[in-house]
Parts: C-alpha cells; structure tokens; sequence
C-alpha cells in the first residue's frame, strides 16, 4: 500500500512504498517538547521503502532507553517529518501528521504513559505501554 507524505511548506516529499508494521503514539518528554506538548504519533516502515525529495535537518539525542533517537524535520517550515532509532535502524518512522489524507492509519498502541501529563487523554482502546514497548521484529513481510 503506497503512501505519500509532505511537509507544511510542499518543500519536502515522501514516498512510501511499502505496508505500514505499526502506528504508536508516544507521550514521552522528548516527544511533548517536539509536538508542541501533546504525543508524537509515528507510522514504521521498513527503512527501504521511505525515500524522501528536498531538504531536511536531522537532529539526535539519546533517549532514556539508551538508544539514540533520531529526527528530521524540515528547516523551512519545522514540520516534523521522520524518526529512527540506532535500536532497530531496520525500520524508518514517519511522523503521522506528514502523510497525504486520505489514508488508514491509526494508532494501536501509546507508549511511554508514565510521562504523559495529567490532563492527557489516553483511548482505552490503544494497547498501553508505560515505557518503551518491545522492538518491532525486524520482518513479517
Ligand atoms: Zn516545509
Ligand atoms: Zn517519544
């Protein structure tokens, strides 16, 4: 299932060629500062089947998990537009927001809710991980 995406700005494009392996919400802190105080919402693939056109800046830290996250956003605009993580550099995350509508993307799991501020409201129906959840295996498909 092709997926296409986009910065606010049209300065940056996205190509997906593959099937989605998980969509995750999470209300970690580092994630609260980047979503302007609510969670990010992050669509896997595998890392092969995202290319991207135009010119993004790639930021980094190191996470409480140990691992090194990485993001880029684009340096027009401030959309954020990808992640990865040096835990499972097999899979390349897409920040959801970035994706063309209409597409059938939901979360199915919000992680990191121990960070997640007092006012958040969290679906019961999300699978709920208060810290990092299991890695996403490197191949179902
Ligand atoms: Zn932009
Ligand atoms: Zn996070």
């Amino acid at each position: 299932m092709p997926y296409t995406g986009r910065c606010a700005c049209d300065a940056v494009t996205i190509r997906i060629s593959g099937a989605a392996r998980a969509v995750r919400q999470c209300w970690c802190r580092h994630c609260q500062q980047l979503a302007a105080g609510g969670p990010t919402h992050n669509v896997f693939f595998k890392a092969e089947d995202v290319t991207f056109d135009g010119e993004v800046v790639w930021n980094s830290h190191s996470a409480d998990s140990g691992n090194t996250l990485n993001w880029a956003f684009c340096p027009k605009c401030g959309t954020q537009l990808m992640m990865n993580s040096s835990a499972r550099a097999y899979m390349q995350g897409v920040r959801l927001g970035a994706i063309d509508l209409p597409h059938d993307l939901r979360p199915t799991a919000a992680i990191w809710t121990s960070e997640a501020p007092g006012w958040a409201v969290i679906d019961p129906a999300l699978e709920n991980f208060a810290a990092q959840p299991p890695a996403i295996p490197p191949s179902q498909n």
